[in-house]
This record gives C-alpha cells, structure tokens and sequence, in this order.
C-alpha cells in the first residue's frame, strides 16, 4: 500500500494538499495518456456517492477538491514520469 494513502486513514482531519494528492493517484494509476478534466470529474462523482459509513478515505477527499487542481498535480507527474524515462534512455 502506498504511504500517501496511510496518511489519510490515520487522520481525522484531511489537509487538502493530501486530499488532491489521493484523488489525483487514483487518476495517475489509471495512466491513459490524454487524462481530460471529465475524467477527473467523473472519478470525484463516483467518490461522492459514496455511503458516508464507507469511510475510505477518498470520497472526504472528493469532497474537498477541486477538479482542476486534480488534473495539474496528475499533469505535473505525468511530466516528470516522463522525463525520468527520457533520462533513463541516454
Ligand atoms: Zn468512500
């Protein structure tokens, strides 16, 4: 399991910052190349309906979000996946 998410689980109270970072691992994982703000809408109305006794941890996150800031932080990781990968070829 990924550390961010333990972060999230543990706490009662969800910063921001780590709730973006959840949703937007949730859309990085699913890696299609062109990731469109629909589709990161589209996971936060999943998370939102969500029964509140779920308690997972995301849909609190969907719940203090805002979509776009989602889709940049997936962009900035996308961008850094791949000039990791273009350095790795040299
Ligand atoms: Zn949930």
């Amino acid at each position: 399991m990924n550390s961010r998410y333990l972060l999230v689980y543990g706490s009662h109270r969800l910063r921001v910052i780590e709730a973006i970072e959840l949703v937007a691992l949730d859309v990085f994982n699913a890696r299609r190349r062109q990731i469109t703000l629909g589709d990161v809408e589209n996971y936060l109305g999943q998370l939102r309906n969500h029964a509140p006794e779920y308690r997972c941890g995301r849909c609190q996150a969907a719940a203090i979000v805002r979509p776009d800031r989602v889709l940049m932080i997936v962009r900035v990781w996308q961008r850094q996946l791949a000039v990791t990968r273009l350095r790795a070829l040299r």
